[in-house]
C-alpha cells in the first residue's frame, strides 16, 4: 500500500515542496511521483500537523471495484454489441437507421427510439446492440481509453465505389481491436453497382470472402430499399454465437459511458453499456471523475427502467458530473472509499494537466507572463562560496518588476544535486548555478522532469539572461 508524494501533498493541502523538504530532513530523496509506503507517509503527515485515515488516502482501485473474475458457470450468453463502420457516404447512417426502423417499433410498446448512444434491436428470439455513432473514430477514441465495448464491426462497402481510403482504415482499427468483420456491400440496388469488384478488392486487403473460400462473411445490401438487412442480422447473430458471448448478470455493473452531456433539467446524463452485471436504479456508480446514485434509467425506447444487463444502453441520471465518453464506469459499494477513488483520479488528472502545462524555463518565462501564468519568478541559487550565494540572491531578487517577482526559494553553496532539481521540479522554479556544476543524477534527473538549469560564472551575465527573459528578449541557446 503506497501513495505518491503528490497525492499526499494534495491530501493534506501543502504544497509538494513541503513535503520533499520533510521527506529530505528524514534522509528520504523523493520525487512528486515517488510511492511512500504507509509508515513514511503518516509520519510526514503528523509532522506536518495532519492526520489522515488509511483507508481514505491508501485506497486501491481493483479492491474497491471487486474487479474479480467471474466463475465460468456464472456466465450466461449474452447479445452482441456491434459498430458500423466504413467509408464516407458508403452508407453507415442508412443503414443504422434502417435497421433500427425495420426492427425496433415491430412487437414492441413503447415510443419512438431516443437517441442514447446505442439502440437495441430483436432479431427472432434473440437481440442485438448496435452503437449508433457509425465510423471508427469514436470507437478508436473509445478504445484508446481503454473501452473494448465492441463484438463485432459491420464493414459497410459502396458497391459503386469499392474500397476506400477509410475503408481500410476501418479495416485496420477493427482488426487492432480483434474485432470480427462483417461485409456489408451496400448499394446493390445502384446503376453501376459491382459486388464482386468490391470482393476482389477486399482480398486485397486480406478479407477474402466465404463464397470464394475465406472466413469473411459479405452480405449484399441496400439500406436505402432494406434489401437483405435481415440477412444481414442473422449473420450477425451467427458470428456472435462462435464467438460465445457470455456475462454474468449476477454481480454489481460494470460498463462503458458511451456519451455523456449537461442537460438544462436533469442535470449530468451519461448514455452507458452495461458489459457485466446488472445495473439498477439507487445504485452508486463511479465514472471517470463523476460518482453518483443512479436516480433514473431509460431505456432506448426512452422508457423508464429499473434494471439493466449484460449488453444493454441504458441513459444514466445522477451523477455528480458529466464523465466522458469511453470512461469505465462502475457500481461500488462503499461511498467514502468511492469519494477517494474519485478525489485521486481528479488529482491525477490535474497532475497531467499541469505536467501539459510546461515547466517553467528562462526560454518560455516571457510567455508564461504574458499568459499570465506567472506572477513570481522561483529561483534556487547554488555557488561555490557562501559570499557568491548572497550576493546572487540579492541581486536576482532586485530583478523584480510590475508583472513577476524574483523568489528566491532556496539558496546553498555546492554542486546542483538531484535534491535541487526535484524541489525546483515541485515547485516550477529554475536553477542558477555559480562557479558549480550539477553532479550527474541532477542532470540526468533535470532532463527527465524538465528542470531549467542555468550555469553562469559571473554574476552580471545571470542577471541579464534573467531581465531579458522577463522581457522575452532572450537569445534562444541551441
Ligand atoms: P455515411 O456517410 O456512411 O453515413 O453515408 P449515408 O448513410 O449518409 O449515405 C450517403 C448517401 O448514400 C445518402 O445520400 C444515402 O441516401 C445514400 N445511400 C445509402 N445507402 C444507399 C443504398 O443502399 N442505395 C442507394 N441508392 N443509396 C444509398
Amino acid at each position: 500500500e503506497t501513495i505518491t508524494v503528490g497525492e499526499l501533498a494534495e491530501r493534506m493541502k501543502k504544497p509538494a515542496a513541503e513535503v520533499i523538504k520533510k521527506l529530505m530532513l528524514l534522509g528520504i530523496m523523493a520525487s512528486v511521483n515517488e510511492n511512500l509506503d504507509f509508515d513514511t507517509a503518516s509520519l510526514i503527515a503528523e509532522e506536518l500537523g495532519c492526520t489522515f485515515e488509511k483507508e481514505i488516502i491508501l485506497t486501491d482501485e481493483e479492491k474497491l471495484f471487486n474487479d474479480v473474475e467471474d466463475a465460468p458457470e456464472s456466465l450466461k450468453p449474452r447479445s452482441p454489441v456491434v459498430v458500423v463502420m466504413g467509408h464516407v457516404d458508403h452508407g453507415k447512417t442508412s443503414l443504422l437507421d434502417c435497421i433500427r426502423n425495420t426492427n425496433v417499433t415491430e412487437g414492441e410498446f413503447g415510443g419512438i427510439t431516443q437517441h442514447i448512444g446505442a439502440y437495441r434491436v430483436r432479431v427472432g428470439d434473440k437481440k442485438i446492440t448496435f452503437l449508433d455513432t457509425p465510423g471508427h473514430e469514436a470507437f478508436t477514441a473509445m478504445r484508446a481509453r481503454g473501452a473494448l465495448v465492441t463484438d463485432i464491426a459491420i464493414l459497410v462497402v459502396a458497391a459503386d465505389d469499392g474500397i476506400m481510403p477509410q475503408t481500410i482504415e476501418a479495416i485496420n482499427h477493427a482488426r487492432a481491436a480483434e474485432v470480427s468483420i462483417i461485409v456489408a456491400i451496400n448499394k446493390i440496388d445502384k446503376e453501376g453497382a459491382n459486388p464482386d469488384r468490391v470482393r476482389q478488392e477486399l482480398t486485397e486487403h486480406g478479407l477474402v470472402p466465404e463464397e470464394w473460400g475465406g472466413d469473411t462473411i459479405c452480405v449484399e445490401v441496400s439500406a436505402k430499399k432494406g434489401t437483405n438487412i435481415d440477412q444481414l442480422l442473422e449473420m450477425v447473430l451467427l458470428v456472435a454465437e462462435m464467438k460465445e458471448l457470455k456475462a454474468n448478470p449476477d454481480r454489481p455493473a460494470k460498463g462503458t459511458v458511451i456519451e455523456a452531456q449537461l442537460d438544462k433539467g436533469r442535470g449530468p446524463v451519461a448514455s452507458v453499456l452495461v458489459q457485466n452485471g446488472t445495473l439498477r436504479v439507487g445504485d452508486l456508480v463511479v465514472a471517470g471523475t463523476a460518482m453518483g446514485h443512479v436516480r433514473a434509467m431509460n431505456d432506448d425506447k426512452g422508457r423508464s427502467v429499473k434494471k439493466a444487463g449484460p449488453s444493454i444502453p441504458v441513459e444514466i441520471l445522477g451523477l455528480s458530473e458529466v464523465p466522458e465518453g469511453g470512461d469505465v464506469f462502475y457500481v461500488v459499494e462503499d461511498e467514502r472509499k468511492a469519494r477517494a477513488v474519485v478525489e485521486n483520479r481528479k488529482f491525477k488528472e490535474k497532475q497531467e494537466r499541469q505536467k501539459k502545462t510546461t515547466t517553467v524555463s528562462l526560454d518560455n518565462l516571457f510567455e508564461q507572463i504574458e499568459a499570465g501564468k506567472m506572477k513570481e519568478l522561483s529561483i534556487i541559487v547554488k555557488a561555490d562560496v557562501q559570499g557568491s550565494v548572497e550576493a546572487v540572491r540579492q541581486s536576482l531578487e532586485r530583478i523584480t518588476n510590475d508583472e513577476v517577482r524574483v523568489n528566491i526559494i532556496h539558496g546553498a553553496v555546492g554542486a546542483v544535486t538531484e535534491s535541487d532539481v526535484m524541489l525546483a521540479s515541485a515547485s516550477n522554479a529554475i536553477i542558477v548555478g555559480f562557479n558549480v556544476r550539477p553532479t550527474n543524477g541532477a542532470a540526468e534527473a533535470a532532463a527527465d522532469a524538465d528542470v531549467d538549469i542555468r550555469l553562469y560564472r559571473v554574476i552580471y551575465d545571470a542577471i541579464e539572461d534573467i531581465e531579458k527573459a522577463m522581457k522575452g528578449m532572450l537569445e534562444p541557446v541551441f
